[in-house]
């Protein structure tokens, strides 16, 4: 196991961060997936869980650095081929790129990942500035939109949409009301197009996280909120991206294959409803 996050005091027990201990078994063999934010936390997981069931990867992120490249070793060490794609999704013309890219390369797009998102702490109304507004919508909700709209020429009968959202716009989540409300437009949005497309066999669903254990978490809150992340659930911890790399393969996968429009909550026991 290694260690939760350097430099951070937190009452949580050390849990392994990747899925290493992930065991595939072909269920995405054939099949070329793109996962944003695929260099970093929950998208991670997901490009490496993706790789060990066969398929090959695009990862999109964000910025330059060792991580994209980290991901691309892991996925390749599953024999698969890895496509980094750095680019800021928030932009139109970048999403069209990012999707045009894995089709060039890999001859096919069968599973659109949304992972990447951006949170930060705001829980005053009044301080918060349409600037800081949009740019949260933008990145997290305008991107979805711009994928899936570009994806959809190559998506076929058997392939799908993943989103994700949040457990915030469940309960409500005072010091993040932009980054909620974002979340809360993937809901719409997912069940939205679900129908739309459900009559072409594109499955369209989404994973509502809870408090789950990632580089995104000490970027965002204080220390005293950072050391007791997780733990008010009900199982008493905050979940690792490796808690949550299964659903992501179920909801891509064959024996998916009658789920649309859906959510799949990973949250230890915090919310209980749909
Ligand atoms: P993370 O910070 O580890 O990863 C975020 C990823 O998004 C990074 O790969 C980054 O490159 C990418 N990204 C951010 N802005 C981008 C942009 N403009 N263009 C392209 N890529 C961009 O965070 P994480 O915790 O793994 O979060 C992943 C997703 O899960 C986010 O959508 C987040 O809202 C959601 N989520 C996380 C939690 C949690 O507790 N960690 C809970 C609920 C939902």
């Amino acid at each position: 196991s290694q260690p939760v996050q350097p430099g951070i005091e937190s009452k949580m027990e050390p849990l392994p961060v990747q899925p290493l201990n992930y065991k595939g078994s072909g269920k995405l063999k054939g099949r070329t997936a793109l996962i944003t934010g695929g260099d970093s936390g929950i998208g991670r997981a997901v490009a490496i869980a993706y790789a060990k069931e066969g398929a090959n990867i695009g990862i999109g992120y964000l910025n330059e650095d060792e991580d994209a490249q980290q991901t691309k070793a892991f996925v390749e060490d599953e024999g698969v081929k890895g496509l980094l794609l750095p680019g800021d999704v928030s932009d139109e013309a970048t999403c069209q790129s990012i999707i045009e890219k894995t089709v060039a390369e890999f001859g096919q797009l069968d599973i659109l990942v949304n992972v990447a998102g951006i949170q930060f702490v705001r829980n005053d109304i009044e301080d918060i500035t349409a600037e800081q507004w949009h740019e949260t919508f933008s990145t997290n909700i305008d991107s979805i939109f711009y994928l899936s709209k570009y994806a959809m020429k190559y998506l076929k009968q058997g392939s799908a949409i993943i989103n994700t959202t949040s457990v915030n716009p469940y309960m409500g989540k005072p010091e993040l009301i932009d980054y909620t409300s974002t979340k809360g437009a993937i809901v719409g949005f997912t069940r939205s197009l679900a129908q739309s497309v459900a009559s072409k066999g594109i499955r369209v669903n989404m994973v509502a996280p809870g408090p789950i254990w990632t580089p995104l978490i000490p970027a965002t809150f204080d220390e005293e909120s950072v050391g007791n992340f997780g733990l008010e659930v009900p199982m008493g911890r905050p979940g690792q991206p490796a808690d949550l790399a299964g659903s992501y393969v179920l909801l891509a996968s064959d024996e998916g294959a009658y789920i649309t429009g859906q959510c799949i909550h990973i949250n230890g026991g915090q919310v209980m409803h749909s």
